[in-house]
């Protein structure tokens, strides 16, 4: 749809690393419109995973993950709405971060669903992703969702940790075995390392990739109702009135999961069936955040793997509901607007890497990415 597009404008995260002087050295491949999991949904082709290349890089901010993985540039700017950070440095071995909903500017960034999408850096140590989120966060008033929040403190010095994890996630049957015994000793070790460890149950867990998908295509569907064929984009020659012209520019320039995501969010957002699925997926998004602020509040943070499996191979998932659940992990955070990062955590006996995911409190940015830095030096 997008093809050969040049913005008229920049966006504040971008502009806010260029007068920092930094070197922006090229765009990134990504899933369509942000929509995947495996950056197989690019009109532009897949990206490889530097590690193996017969393997996806995740998605959908694939190419910023690999570009720093292999190499090609010290950090790069990704955006997530359901893990599309935080899945891809796991996959690809570097870190990545989400940011609290609200600490970075959305302005300039293609609107995939609005209420849950935010702007992160990717680097290979939570140093230069600490460095590259001091400069793209902050209030921006062309973002009336940004916010005006002062920076959290960093963590004291020695202090041990309240730290949170969920059975579930480890007992969860798509869990790759040695993933689950990484994290077991993990959990031992800050336990031997004299932080307070608490096992947590999570109520309504099966619930959050449905209602992420739910409210995420409710949104999409209303986000991407600009690419007409009128305003700007893929414009269908020969179609006759505007009506075929809208029709046949979003047939022709819309790939096949942007469609179906468009249909479902029209679907749940249509008179008959709002209450059912929009707005009963908001009563449940309600319920997820408070269960969450509530879990977190007595807990500097919450540890789960990044994602269930390594890397997966290039046309390995062709069920889109398989390609959904890669988000099992990573949907909480953004559900609850909270901060989460994923760091390298170790390397699969297939030679692959993965990743650890950190959540903190909202506008725990600053301290959660200190705690991830005593982590990766540990
Ligand atoms: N994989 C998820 C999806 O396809 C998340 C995408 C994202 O965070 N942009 O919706």
């Amino acid at each position: 749809m997008l093809e050969g597009y040049v913005s008229p404008y920049s966006a504040t995260a971008v502009e806010r690393v260029a007068a920092a002087d930094a070197v922006i050295i090229g765009r990134t491949n990504c899933d369509e419109f942000a929509m995947g999991s495996s950056n197989e949904n690019s009109a532009y082709g897949p990206v490889g995973n530097p590690v193996d290349p017969a393997k996806v890089p995740g998605g959908s901010s694939g190419g910023a993950a690999a570009s720093v993985a292999a190499g090609l540039c010290h950090m790069a700017l990704g955006s997530d709405t359901g893990g599309s950070i935080r899945q891809p440095a796991s996959f690809c071995g570097v870190a990545g971060f989400k940011p609290t909903y609200g600490r970075v500017s959305r302005y300039g960034l293609i609107a995939f669903a609005s209420s849950f999408d935010q702007i992160g850096p990717f680097a290979h140590d939570t140093k230069d992703i600490a460095a590259l989120y001091q400069v793209i966060a902050g209030p921006d008033e062309r973002d009336n969702t940004s916010s005006h929040r002062p920076p959290s403190s960093p963590l004291e010095a020695g202090r041990k940790l309240k730290i949170g994890y969920y059975r579930h996630c480890l007992e969860h049957p798509g869990m790759d075995p040695e993933i689950r015994g990484h994290m077991e000793e993990r959990i031992e070790k800050f336990r031997a390392e004299g932080h307070v460890v608490e096992a947590l149950e999570l109520p309504m867990a099966d619930l959050f990739v449905p209602t992420y998908y739910i409210l995420s295509t409710a949104e999409a569907s209303s986000n991407l109702a600009r690419y007409d064929g009128i305003r700007y984009g893929h414009r269908a020659k020969g179609a006759g009135g505007v009506e075929q012209t809208y029709e046949k520019s979003r047939s022709e320039g819309l790939g096949p999961e942007v469609k179906r995501r468009i249909l479902l969010g029209t679907f749940v957002l249509s008179a008959g069936y709002y209450d059912a699925y929009y707005g009963q997926g908001m009563r449940v998004r309600r319920i997820i955040r408070n269960n969450t602020l509530e879990t977190l509040s007595r807990l500097d943070l919450v540890v789960t793997p990044t994602c269930p499996t390594t890397a997966f191979g290039h046309g390995h998932i062709s069920d889109p509901v398989a390609m959904y659940l890669q988000d099992i992990f990573t949907v909480q955070a953004n559900l609850a607007g909270i901060p989460a990062i994923s760091i390298p955590s170790g390397r699969h006996s297939n030679g692959l890497p993965f990743g650890m995911q950190l959540m903190a409190k909202p506008f725990d940015d600053e301290r959660l990415l200190s705690i991830a830095e005593r982590f990766s030096a540990a």
